[in-house]
């Protein structure tokens, strides 16, 4: 479930976000999410939710409460849900949001902190300041949440190891059940590229960056959380149940603007503009973007999500019960050559990467990528 706004767009991101300019819409999108999951999640008993953004807590705690209240009416979540999870940000997410959205059914807080340096939280535009980061974990703790999860930014340009690890070292010592740590992207569009482009921001040094990326596992495991996929890590048992979903290619319901659902090989994509969104869903006038993708590029999709889990790659049997396809009898000439450079191995069902694979994942995928799918635009971010 997609809640596209928040207090200010952040220079890197390229998510469906809008500034949010006048919180009284916040009313019209509530009413319209659970509509829609009226509409389209009746009944569905989810194995997980997951709600997104955008920064869904910049919802008041009574509309978050009515949202909650709706979606389970709708979908009967807090009998079936093994993982409900409410992305928040520091500047909009205080004690009693922390305690409408546990009352509500949520069971587990994502909280952006991406750094805890004030010049870096000002280079990306974030919303918040280093003690703003520190006081939300407080809250969601609290207010009772067991399990919460900090999102984390490394790789600022010139950023030393010394300083990436004291952030790292502080959040851990803070205790949160799973950390994800990415390394920031110039994606394309975004304002934070065209200054890098104009050669007004400096550019990453590509060697730092995979150092930080070694290290950040190194750190992050030796402190008990195993590095599970590429960018995230988790104490024993803590990994986002919702995401693991994501990564192999499993069925879900999107609901919101711009939100992308898969059923049966179907994809479908909401409008992104939460204008056209509102719209459709509000005038029963579906303008959702509906595909087929082909069995192969459906394939690739299989890879491209299952090779960032790191322990557990691709089930063979899985992916051919979605697609159709054997990979070994698609790629066995180019699997073939994975095997023999170390760069993926066989367990049993699965296929996954080695330490070196890892490395190398963007290389891997560019040599698997159908012709045919060359420029589409790539699933859905996890
Ligand atoms: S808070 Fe998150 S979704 Fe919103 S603009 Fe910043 S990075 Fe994007």
């Amino acid at each position: 479930m997609h809640v596209p706004f928040c207090d200010s767009k952040c220079r890197y991101c390229d998510f469906n976000s809008w500034e949010l300019k006048d919180s009284t819409i916040l009313v019209t999108v509530v009413d319209a999410l659970i509509k829609e999951a009226y509409e389209r999640a009746n009944g569905l008993q989810p194995q997980t939710v997951f709600i997104g953004g955008g920064t869904p807590s910049l919802l008041p705690p009574d509309l978050l409460e009515k949202l909650l209240n709706g979606l389970h009416e709708a979908t009967g979540f807090r009998e079936s849900s093994l993982e409900t999870t409410l992305e928040a940000n520091p500047e909009s997410f205080c004690y009693k949001t922390a305690q409408a959205a546990l009352g509500g059914g949520v069971t587990r807080a994502s909280i952006g902190v991406q750094s805890l340096r004030s010049e870096v939280l000002r280079a990306y535009d974030r919303a918040h300041t280093p003690n703003g980061a520190r006081d939300s974990f407080l809250f969601a703790r609290k207010a009772g949440f067991q399990r919460i999860n900090l999102d984390l930014i490394y790789s600022f340009p010139g950023q030393s190891l010394l300083e990436w690890f004291e952030d790292l070292a502080e959040v851990i010592s803070w205790k949160p059940e799973h950390l994800s740590c990415y390394e920031l992207a110039f994606e394309p569009g975004t304002p934070l590229s065209q200054a890098k482009e104009t050669g007004n921001f400096p550019d990453k040094n590509p060697d730092a960056a995979l150092r930080l990326f070694d290290e950040t596992r190194t750190l992050c495991e030796s402190s008990g959380y195993s590095a599970y996929e590429v960018s995230n890590f988790a104490k024993a048992g803590e990994e986002c149940i919702h995401n693991l979903a994501g990564w192999r290619s499993l069925d879900c319901v999107g609901i919101g603007a711009g939100a992308v659902s898969w059923q049966a090989g179907i994809r479908r994509k909401n409008p992104a503009n939460p204008d056209d969104w509102l719209e459709s869903v509000l005038t029963c006038n579906t303008t959702a973007q509906i595909e087929r993708p082909n069995p192969k590029t459906r394939l690739f999709d299989c890879f491209l999500m299952g090779l960032r889990l790191c322990d557990e790659g691709v089930s063979v049997s899985r992916a051919l019960r979605q697609t159709g396809l054997n990979p070994k009898e698609v790629w066995s000439k180019e699997l073939q050559e994975f095997f023999s450079e170390n760069l993926l191995i066989e367990v049993g069902d699965c296929i996954r990467t080695t330490r070196k694979g890892l490395r190398l994942l963007d290389s891997i995928l560019a040599r698997l990528l159908p012709e045919e799918s060359r420029g589409r635009s790539r699933p859905e971010k996890v």
